[in-house]
């Protein structure tokens, strides 16, 4: 591993994206997002994506110019057309947008079709929560799933995300999972380093329980975390992502890949004093951050903190890379004379 600093990661990765023919904005706006992620310590939502992401653009799978637009709003509801671009720049638009419904109207909701791979997700009901509101956020995405007690890969790894914010000076409570035991990107990290994956996360093709990651890419499946009740939201995130956002659900044909997103806003003075409802969120997080612990546990953590303590350390430390990743990232830039 070596630990490269996030501003070199950020302008290396944004000018790999211009030379792919992504105008400065966008590119700027996507390396910020996958870095984000690598700060927060999700590694795999971060800059290793970058090495699929060129090949998705060199097949022709993702527009690096194309922006996203509304194609409608109406109420207190817009649709998001990302029109196969950066996934990114899609997902900011619907929460920007079902920030300004929720403004207006009390909510927001949005959906994003035509949408490639928006990264780590709560990233955007965090954008929403930052701006004062609470924020929402679900996707569903190609299916490597199998429903509880079935062994078929019928679901994504389908991520859903809640973010609330706080006082002033504290960053928003960010709750951001995938609906599978584990994310795909971790079973990839884990077949990269040649390590087995916990039990309990995957069957094979079979439906047999392994622990081999290679199982999984053989045709294996990974699990829907907490049994029938993750199978249960997962589901839900097919049909509310993936149906309602006319981007399909996942093993149809009418899929067409990327993430079938909904994002929901709710504006807090529309529903109680913001000043009471600060005072609750703050009266909870004190008796959370109080609670006996078990032991070998120093303190409850909130949703986000995680992340949080992440962020602190990869500032200063940099953003720990396995040195291949680094080599490659550093190749395709001189491939495309930006290295
Ligand atoms: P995870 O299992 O690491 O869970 C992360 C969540 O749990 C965070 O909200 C974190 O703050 C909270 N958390 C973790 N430990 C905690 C503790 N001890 N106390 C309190 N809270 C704690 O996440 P994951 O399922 O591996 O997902 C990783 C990322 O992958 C997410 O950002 C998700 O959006 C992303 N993802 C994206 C897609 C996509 O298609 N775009 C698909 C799957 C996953």
């Amino acid at each position: 591993m070596i630990h490269v600093p996030a501003d070199t990661l950020r302008s290396l990765v944004t000018n790999i994206y211009i030379a792919l023919g992504t105008p400065d904005d966008i590119a700027r706006l996507v390396a910020d997002t996958l870095v984000e992620a690598n700060l927060a310590g999700h590694d795999s939502h971060g800059v290793m994506r970058t090495l699929q992401y060129i090949e998705m653009i060199e097949k022709g799978v993702i527009q690096p110019a194309a922006r996203p637009s509304i194609l409608d709003r109406r109420g207190a509801r817009a649709i998001v057309d990302g029109g196969w671009g950066w996934g990114p720049p899609a997902a900011f638009l619907a929460a920007q947008t079902a920030a300004e419904l929720a403004r207006a109207k009390g909510v927001g909701a949005v959906t994003a079709r035509r949408t490639n791979h928006v990264g780590r997700i709560g990233a955007y009901a965090q954008a929403i929560a930052r701006a004062g509101q609470i924020g929402f956020i679900l996707a569903n995405v190609g299916a490597a799933v199998t429903p509880f007690g079935g062994r078929q890969r019928l679901m994504g790894t389908n991520p859903i995300a809640w973010a609330v914010p706080r006082a002033a000076g504290h960053e928003p409570l960010v709750l951001d999972f995938a609906t599978s035991v584990l994310a795909e990107g971790k079973v990839r990290v884990a077949k990269d380093k040649g390590a087995p994956v916990p039990p309990g996360v995957i069957l094979d093709s079979h439906g047999q329980p392994t622990q081999n990651p290679n199982d999984f890419y053989d045709g294996g499946m990974l699990l829907p975390f907490g049994g029938y009740k993750g199978y249960g939201v997962s589901v839900m995130v097919e049909l509310l992502g993936g149906a309602l956002s006319g981007s399909g659900v996942s093993p149809s044909p009418k899929y067409g890949g990327g993430n079938g997103t909904l994002v929901l806003a709710l504006n807090i003075a529309d529903f109680v004093d913001p000043a009471e409802f600060e005072t609750d969120v703050e009266d909870y997080v004190a008796r959370l951050k109080a609670a006996p612990t078990v032991d070998d546990v120093a303190e409850v953590l909130l949703p986000g903190e995680p992340e949080q303590i992440a962020r602190r350390q990869r500032e200063v430390e940099g953003i720990p890379l396995p040195e291949v990743t680094w080599e490659d990232l550093q190749a395709q830039a001189r491939r495309l004379g930006v290295g």
